[in-house]
């Protein structure tokens, strides 16, 4: 801080956003015996957890929300709060569009000739056993790691996939996942990522895998149970523009210009918004760059109602997956105990790109066209469309999550949650497992709270010494 500061800093901790990430840490603070603020910039908690409404009433995740087996953290928080899960609906047959040609299949694998599902399945093998740890402190970068981090996830995709049609799948996969092209990926983020999340099996696996289980109430119920919690620590409508910072602590500017003062903050944003802060004096320059080369995937997510679940009556599950159309994944989210019917839709990559530079008529036609081709004309007169486009939303940025081209994780990696002075970094994306998930951002939150408590109870108000 450049001026001098005569009194005690307001709070011990400074919390800024309010998504599971920013509610999690402040809980533990809290509990911890601290006192603690926490900045959100909209007028809602949960970031990329929100709730919309139905026609009948009933909320539907217009952002993150599944869970599955082996996400400890969050599991265990949804039962602390005293919310409960259902599953996902997975009867019946699903419908998969590979190079145009429409099957139907029941099971795990898709109907597909022998040759692309061999290919597939090595290619699948070779990256869920050459999984690498993100670079971390004091830890060096293994040569397979740097050699991953030289090459874009397309190059690796050339080189490891036999037939043309496994690399179209595979293309089809990363935007299913990452929601950005292989050409944009480092190969070392896609395994750091893909090891994290325990491989790429549970992660587009319903039964058993990362889509096996939604939460009663929506998603969104794990931020407004945190907040509730909280109470008036949770600042709403209070959008950070910047950052004074010294060994003394943390004054936070507001954007109407108020300040709040803390001897820490933990800043819970995703990286490309931690980049648009103003800090005073300027972030060590592998964290700022770091922050400039963390860009978010792309993701337009629709809910489109129905008066009933019509594919369930010709013994479909609603699940569809195509390697060419814009609406490339979808599932059934109709919530339990509603009448209504209702299909999920991700568009992701370069299709949300296209779909984005549409009039909002003209991607209605087409995203609704693409469920048509899938399920048949039933699914041409919905009654409700929602649709969410997540890299349009000024405090977000994009999603699912964040990732890194080539070299980035190389060259700045250990910078993504390396403290800075009085400043920690918490988010989905600065997690060790579950990197990206609500699972890795509770986990990032209470690493977060941990590291803060502990400086906290060694170093007296108005010094940093000790200081990461
Ligand atoms: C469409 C979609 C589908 C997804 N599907 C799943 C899924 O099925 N399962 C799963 O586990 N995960 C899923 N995810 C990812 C999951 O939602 C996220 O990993 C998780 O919610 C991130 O939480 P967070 O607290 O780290 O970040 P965020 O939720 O992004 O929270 C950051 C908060 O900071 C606030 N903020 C930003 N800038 C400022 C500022 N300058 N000042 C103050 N506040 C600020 C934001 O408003 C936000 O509230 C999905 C995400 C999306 C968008």
């Amino acid at each position: 801080m450049t001026e001098s500061r005569d009194m005690s800093p307001e709070y011990d901790v400074v919390v800024i956003g309010a998504g599971v990430a920013g509610l999690t840490a402040a809980r533990e603070l809290v509990a911890a015996g601290h006192t603690v603020t926490v900045l959100e910039a909209r007028d809602r908690v949960g970031g990329r957890l929100h709730n919309g409404i139905l026609p009948d009433g009933a909320p539907i995740e217009l952002g993150g929300q599944w869970v599955g087996p082996g996400q400890t953290h969050v599991l265990s928080l949804i039962s602390e709060l005293g919310l409960s899960l259902f599953p996902t609906y997975d009867s019946g047959r699903h419908v998969v569009e590979l190079d145009g040609k429409r099957v139907t299949y029941s099971g795990r694998i898709p109907r597909a000739s022998p040759v692309l599902l061999a290919d597939l399945a090595y290619g699948l093998w070779q990256l869920d056993h050459g999984g690498q740890p993100l670079p971390a402190p004091g830890i060096p970068l293994s040569a397979k790691a740097a050699e991953l981090d030289r090459q874009t996830f397309a190059e690796w995709i050339g080189k490891h996939m036999r037939t043309e049609r496994g690399r179209r799948y595979m293309r089809y996969i990363t935007g299913a996942i990452f929601a950005a092209e292989p050409e944009e990926l480092s190969a070392l983020w896609v395994s750091a990522f893909l090891a994290a999340n325990g491989g790429t099996d549970k992660l587009i696996s319903t039964k058993g895998g990362a889509q096996q289980d939604r939460i009663v109430g929506g998603s969104q119920q794990i931020a407004l149970k945190l907040a509730e919690r909280l109470g008036d620590r949770v600042r709403l409508s209070s959008p950070v523009s910047g950052i004074d910072w010294d060994e003394r602590g943390v004054r936070v500017e507001l954007a109407d210009a108020s300040t709040v003062t803390a001897r820490r903050a933990i800043v819970a944003i995703p990286p490309v918004l931690c980049g648009r802060l103003r800090y005073t004096p300027d972030l060590p320059g592998d964290r700022v760059r770091l922050t400039e080369q963390m860009p978010m995937g792309r993701v337009i997510k629709i809910n489109v109602v129905y008066g009933e679940p019509f594919w369930r009556t010709t013994g479909l599950s609603g699940q569809a997956n195509s390697t060419t159309r814009a609406v490339g994944t979808v599932f059934d989210n109709t919530p339990p105990g509603s009448e209504l019917g209702v299909l999920l839709g991700f568009i992701d990559g370069r299709h949300a790109d296209q779909v984005a530079r549409l009039s909002t008529r003209e991607r209605y036609r087409q995203n609704v066209d693409d469920l048509v081709a899938y399920f048949g004309p039933a699914a041409g007169d919905p009654i409700d469309y929602i649709e969410t486009d997540w890299a349009a939303e000024q405090y977000t940025g994009g999603c699912f999550g964040a990732f890194t081209g080539p070299s980035t994780l190389t060259r700045f990696g250990t910078a993504l949650r390396t403290p800075v002075g009085p400043l920690h970094w918490a988010g989905a994306e600065t997690s060790r497992t579950s990197v990206g998930y609500m699972d890795g951002a509770i986990e990032s939150g209470q690493r977060a709270a941990r590291e803060v408590s502990e400086l906290l109870a060694r170093i007296p108000v108005g010094t940093n010494d000790g200081a990461a």
